[in-house]
């Protein structure tokens, strides 16, 4: 799924990504579109660009869907980035021009590593109808495979471990946690799960070298003691062995972490970028219809073709 990045959580002129020692720092989401939905967008924000490598956080839904009309995003280019796609509710087609057809059902993983380019729909399934409810993730990626071959992972079941006094039940997407690691590619050190928390606290042991970030996707949560609601990130810095999530009904969270992402990212639209002549060159490229760099992707939806970056007009 598609999250166009426009000026309004540009990155601030001076400063870097944010003070990775932060005891404990709530940021609201900001509403935005993909495809045919409204999204809550939790990262990047103004005052925080990443959280590891994850840099970028959309919460979808929950909303109705039919069988023939889905997310509906049509087909677009990425770059430099890893789309990590995870359902809460519903199902959606994905499509790549690496020729991938793929339907992802909650529990399931999609991972699309974009290296040098690939264009990629999602759609609806041509048969579910319901509330389709998710989070689309992007992890950038390193200097070592930015620049490499496209590819794409499903994981139909990934490993669950029980947390605290069985107050909460862990799904690992990516990395490790708790003694649970998932098989999906990873190429940095980073960590994504999906914590359903039950009453009481629940005490999640952190990797000390990360920093991470609570999205509360459903219900209301304290973390280390200050409330969060649905939509918004707790960011935590590095330095933490544990975190207390305290919920007195059922909830639902991702947890995200890794090593300080080292690179200061250039992201505009679906690329993830060092520089803005990179976005252009890309961008130039896909609006080309240069299929060398991104090629076709067999889909019902027509390709989309926003204007150049504001660097690259007149
Ligand atoms: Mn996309």
């Amino acid at each position: 799924m598609s999250g166009p990045v426009t000026t309004e959580d540009e990155a601030p002129a001076e400063g870097g990504c944010g003070d990775t020692h932060r005891e404990l720092e709530v940021t609201d989401p900001h509403e935005a579109q993909v495809g045919r939905f409204r999204v809550r967008r939790a990262l990047p924000r103004r005052a925080r660009r990443t959280v590891g490598s994850w840099c970028f956080v959309d919460l979808m839904g929950p909303a109705e869907v039919t069988a023939d009309r889905g997310l509906d995003v049509p087909p677009h280019p990425h770059i430099g980035l890893q789309t990590v796609t995870w359902l809460i509710a519903g199902e959606g087609l994905h499509r790549d021009s690496l020729g991938t057809e793929q339907v992802l059902a909650p529990g399931q993983l999609n991972l699309m590593s974009a290296g040098r380019g690939i264009a990629h729909s999602e759609e609806a399934t041509g048969r579910y109808a319901g509330p389709l409810q998710g989070v689309q993730l992007w992890v950038a990626q390193p200097e070592v495979t930015r620049h490499g071959e496209p590819a794409f992972e499903h994981h139909a079941e990934l490993p669950q471990v029980e947390l605290g006094s069985a107050t909460a039940t862990a799904t690992v997407l990516v990395g490790e946690l708790a003694g649970a690691a998932s098989p999906a590619r990873r190429d940095t050190d980073h960590l994504g799960a999906d914590l359903q928390l039950r009453p009481g606290t629940t005490v999640v042991p952190l990797e000390q070298a990360h920093e991470h970030a609570v999205l509360v996707v459903d219900g209301a949560v304290e973390v280390a003691g200050t409330a969060v609601h649905a939509g918004q990130l707790a960011y935590v810095g590095v330095g933490h062995d544990e975190l207390p999530l305290s919920v007195h009904e059922p909830a639902r969270v991702m947890l995200l972490g890794g090593v300080p992402f080292p690179d200061r990212l250039v992201m505009w639209w679906n690329y993830v970028a060092r520089s803005q002549d990179e976005v252009t060159e890309a961008h130039r490229a896909w609006a080309s219809g240069d299929e060398q760099r991104f090629g076709p992707v067999a889909s019902p939806l027509a390709r989309t073709v926003p204007d150049p970056p504001p660097w690259d007009r007149g």
